[in-house]
Order: C-alpha cells, then sequence, then structure tokens
C-alpha cells in the first residue's frame, strides 16, 4: 500500500501545515486522481467515479492515512455498491423534512430540536443518514435562515436544548462557531448546547487549545463525537478529547454499527474501553440508518442485539453504549435491548442473566404502592413537556 501524503513521508509537506486544521480542509481529496495518488483502488473503488456520484466524497489527508486498515477504508472510500438498490432505501430515513418546521432546524422531541448550522463535512461518510442535506457544499447558513432559525428557538420555551448539527458544525470558523453560542445562550430557556462533530475523529487538529476555552464559556456545552473503530483513536485523536474533557467539557460517543467495519463484540469491546479510558462516554450504538446506499453497510437488527447481548456484563456499565434504532419515516430513537426475561407469570418474573445464572423477581404486594408528596412541585414542568405541542 502507497501512502505518500503525510509530512513525515513527503518532504514537501510542512508539518506546521499538517497540524493546521484549514490546511487539511483545504488538502483534502475528492477526486479519482487524489485517491489514486494515495491508494492502490480496487476495480469497484475506481468504477464509482465513472459516474456523477449522488453523495460527495472528500477525505482529509488526516484521515486517509487511517485508510491502511480496511475497516477504515470502506467508512471513507465508496464503492460502486453504493449505486445498487438493495432491500430498502431511502433518501430522508429519519423524515427529517417532515419534522423541519423552518429551514435548518428539526424538532421532533419537544424539548430538543437540532440546529443544522452547516452542511459541509471535512469526510463524507458513506452511511451518512443525512445525504438528502449534507455536502451540498451550501456552506455556512445564510443570514436570513440563521435569524429564523434562532426565531423559532426563541419563539418555543419547551426547547430546553439545542444540538449543533450539519453537515459538521467545526467546518465554520471559531469566530462564527462561538458567535453562534453566544446567541443561544442569550435565550433563556436553552440550557444546554450539544456540538455533534466528527473532528475529533477525521480531523483531530480543529480541536485547538483556543476552541476549547472559547467553548468553556458557554458551558454546560456536551460534546457528541463518532468513533466506529479503535483504530480511529489515534494519539492526535487522544489529544484532541483529553483537550475537550481538560476544559470542563463533557464528551459523548455515538458509534453506528457497520457491515464488515466494527460489527464484532471484540472490536466495540476495545472502542468502549479505551474511548472511556479517555474519558468519553459510550452513549449510542445506532442500529445504521437505510439511507441511500447503505445496504453493504448496514447489519441486521439479530446481529447487532447479538452484539450487545455480547458486552452486556462483560464491559463496565460507565463503557457501554446503547444499542439503538431510529425508526425510519420518523417515529424517534427506540431502545433494542437483549431478551433476559425468560418467563412472567402472576407477580413473578424468572430472568436469565449475562453468564446464564437465573433468578427469580417477585413484584411487591400492590397494597402498599405509594406516591411521593412532593410530586405537585415538579407536576408543572413535567406536564408542560408532555403536553406543548411541537
Ligand atoms: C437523536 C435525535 C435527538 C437527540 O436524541 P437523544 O436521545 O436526546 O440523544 C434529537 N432530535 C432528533 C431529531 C434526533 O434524531
Ligand atoms: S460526519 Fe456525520 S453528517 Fe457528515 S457525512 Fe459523516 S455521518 Fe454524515
Amino acid at each position: 500500500m502507497r501512502l505518500t501524503f503525510n509530512s513525515n513521508t513527503d518532504p514537501k509537506i510542512d508539518s506546521s501545515d499538517w497540524t493546521n486544521w484549514t490546511w487539511q480542509l483545504k488538502n483534502s481529496l475528492s477526486t479519482l486522481q487524489d485517491f489514486e495518488k494515495c491508494l492502490t483502488l480496487t476495480e469497484d473503488e475506481r468504477r464509482f467515479f465513472d459516474k456523477k456520484s449522488p453523495f460527495q466524497v472528500r477525505v482529509t489527508p488526516y484521515y486517509m492515512q487511517l485508510a491502511t486498515t480496511p475497516a477504515i477504508r470502506k467508512i471513507l472510500l465508496p464503492s460502486q455498491m453504493e449505486y445498487q438498490a438493495f432491500t430498502q432505501e431511502m433518501p430522508d430515513p429519519l423524515a427529517e423534512t417532515k419534522n423541519n418546521p423552518v429551514s435548518r432546524i428539526v424538532h421532533r422531541y419537544p424539548d430538543r430540536a437540532l440546529f443544522l448550522i452547516t452542511d459541509m463535512c471535512s469526510v463524507y461518510c458513506r452511511f451518512c443518514t443525512r445525504k438528502y442535506f449534507t455536502g451540498q457544499e451550501q456552506s455556512f447558513i445564510k443570514s436570513n435562515e440563521y435569524e429564523a432559525a434562532l426565531s423559532y428557538i426563541k419563539s418555543k420555551p419547551q426547547i430546553r436544548e439545542v444540538i449543533l448539527s450539519g453537515g459538521d458544525p467545526l467546518t465554520i470558523s471559531d469566530q462564527l462557531l462561538l458567535k453562534t453560542l453566544k446567541d443561544l445562550r442569550a435565550i433563556e430557556h436553552v440550557e444546554i448546547i450539544r456540538i455533534g462533530s466528527r473532528m475529533p475523529v477525521v480531523c483531530p487538529m480543529r480541536i485547538t487549545r483556543e476552541l476549547a476555552l472559547g467553548l468553556r464559556e458557554y458551558a454546560p456545552v456536551f460534546f457528541m463525537t463518532h468513533f466506529n473503530h479503535p483504530k480511529e483513536l489515534t494519539a492526535e485523536a487522544g489529544a484532541a478529547l483529553g483537550l475537550l474533557v481538560d476544559h470542563g467539557i463533557p464528551v459523548f460517543n455515538q458509534s453506528v454499527l457497520l457491515n464488515g467495519v466494527n460489527n464484532h463484540p471484540a472490536i466495540m469491546q476495545a472502542l468502549s474501553r479505551r474511548l472511556l479510558y479517555l474519558r468519553v462516554k459510550p452513549y449510542y450504538m445506532f442500529q445504521c440508518d437505510p439511507s441511500m446506499g447503505s445496504d453493504h453497510l448496514r447489519t441486521s437488527v439479530e446481529e447487532s442485539l447479538a452484539i450487545q447481548r455480547e458486552l452486556w456484563g462483560r464491559l463496565s456499565g460507565l463503557a457501554m453504549p446503547n444499542l439503538s434504532l431510529d425508526i425510519p419515516g420518523g417515529g424517534g430513537k427506540v431502545a433494542l435491548v437483549p431478551e433476559f426475561e425468560t418467563s412472567h407469570f402472576g407477580n413473578k418474573r424468572t430472568y436469565c442473566g449475562f453468564d446464564g445464572i437465573s433468578g427469580e423477581y417477585v413484584n411487591p404486594c400492590p397494597t402498599l404502592h405509594a406516591l411521593p408528596d412532593d410530586i405537585a412541585d415538579y407536576a408543572e414542568e413535567f406536564e408542560l413537556i408532555k403536553k406543548k405541542s411541537l
């Protein structure tokens, strides 16, 4: 395998360029010629470029280096299989365009909304669920759309949490990103801000001390990243995650189970343990959505559940991600949990645990049931979220 695109091996690349995130973005690879400079492509990979691609291709030089691991190569390099229709293919599997009250806002759950501030990513993952939007190179949101999105959030007091997403919100400058955080913080009912970004994986040099200091100003800011394979946890990625956590920004990881990439409990266990060691909480392990051209990258629900079952009890609860599926058509997320109950009769249930030991659980006597006396202190807030229509 040839890999010349690296400051260590190519004397034409200066190491100060290599560690500069804007250089990584400007020098990202997107054409057949770019890829052929770095790798020997298979016939299948090469033939993808014969037709007009339905979904952008782009990879940072940094992430391209990781393509020596075949699993990671499948995430970043397209294949002809993307043109083939298989069992289920939806341009917008989560029906986000149905829950899109104003441009750039996806509001599906009462108390939290997505704010898609850019459609750009520095790497286009072949399994992306938002192919209807991502990568149209509209870049940062236009100012009229930005104002309309902010007004929408302001007008909905039930929105407690805003999730900056895209595209990748960290492809925009610190200045624009921090201005967005400032504008969101000025809205009284916005309590939590989340940033969903794959930059720590594909361009860890994006996480600078200045950025971490900037994010800290707008706490509580939660950072959601997206590692799928232990080989993505390089020294550079570890340093980026460390910077965030050291600046008081909690980091969570959302992974996607992918066929031929990470669909084995040994891989998911290694990924989860290493993330936890780096103080990153594995949060979700998603069933891959049936986006266009994703059949060859998806696992079956049975396989995903079998992986979750293997991890159960053997992996620290802290390192355990929740297996979750987004119901196609916009039903929202549902947990996929292995079945541990082996029988249920009257008020008795039997469970068989992770390593085969069974036991019975008996409900308490129903006449003893009581509710806390201070419900009234909390009921109003609870009902408000339940009742408020979107
Ligand atoms: C996943 C998702 C969220 C966040 O859900 P959590 O379970 O809180 O992580 C919010 N809005 C939409 C539209 C989503 O798909
Ligand atoms: S980083 Fe996220 S939004 Fe961008 S291509 Fe990958 S999965 Fe899609």
